[in-house]
């Protein structure tokens, strides 16, 4: 579970979450709506320990992010802004993940395979297509087998396979009871991957209700 506590972010003069609350439960998909600039990136941001929120805090099953034993292994995400070494081949890329978080190497063929790149694995990640490299960024995120995971924008820029791969997997984390949170500006996506949504809009709550409930009342 993530309890987001009265959050607020400041760039300069800029307020980019302002006071935000709210809970995302295990066993379901939360979807994290709100338009291009609403705030979204810098709370998933604040919810890793990237970035220190203004005021407020981040706990996740308890704890801030910075205070985990093993990170890796409570939270996985996907971020936009996603950068890998083109150099590398993916099991590399995994390897070193793994390695660097004391994660037993036989875990890097299990994720391949779960993502499909077992067969690219060790292909240089430089030639990779994007929806090779979201994979790749599943895989990194599944690592540590955790049991919460925040995907940012995952769908953008993804052909419409991709689109149902990640929906699927992202429902199928849920369904093994897992903390799925999900970040998208198209409420049209969120109809069909998320059980939950979160609204934002300029850094401020809007609404936080079951997705048929938001429909029936928008
Ligand atoms: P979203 O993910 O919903 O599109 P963001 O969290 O990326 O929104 O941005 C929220 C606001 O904060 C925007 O006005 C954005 O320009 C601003 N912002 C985000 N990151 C920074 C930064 N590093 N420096 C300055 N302003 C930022
Ligand atoms: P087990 O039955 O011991 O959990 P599996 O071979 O089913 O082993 O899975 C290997 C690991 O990958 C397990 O830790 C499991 O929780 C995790 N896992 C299985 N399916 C998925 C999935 N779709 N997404 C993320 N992790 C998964």
């Amino acid at each position: 579970m993530i309890d987001v506590r009265n959050i607020s972010k400041r760039y300069g003069s800029t307020v980019a979450v302002d006071g935000l609350s709210f809970t995302v439960r295990p066993g379901q998909v939360t979807g994290f709506l709100g338009p291009n600039g609403a705030g979204k990136s810098t709370t998933i941001r604040m919810m890793l320990g990237l970035d220190r929120p203004s005021a407020g805090e981040v706990l996740i099953d308890g704890r801030s992010y910075r205070s985990q034993v093993s990170p890796l292994r409570r939270v996985g995400a996907l971020l936009e802004a996603r950068s890998v070494h083109g150099g590398r081949s993916a099991y590399h890329h995994l390897l070193w993940l793994a390695q660097s978080n004391r994660i037993p190497r036989a875990r890097v063929r299990e994720v391949l395979t779960l993502v499909g790149l077992e067969g690219v694995s060790k292909r240089r990640v430089g030639g990779f297509s994007l929806g090779m490299v979201q994979r790749l960024g599943v895989a990194a995120a599944l690592l540590g087998d955790p049991p919460v995971l925040l995907f940012d924008e995952p769908v953008n820029g993804l052909d419409p396979e991709g689109i149902r791969w990640i929906r699927d997997l992202m429902r199928g984390l849920a369904a093994e009871g897992r903390t799925v949170l999900v970040s998208s500006h198209l409420m049209s996506e969120m109809a069909l991957t998320a059980d939950h949504l979160v609204v934002i809009g300029r850094g401020r709550l809007l609404a936080d209700s079951g997705v048929q409930e938001f429909v029936a009342e928008h």
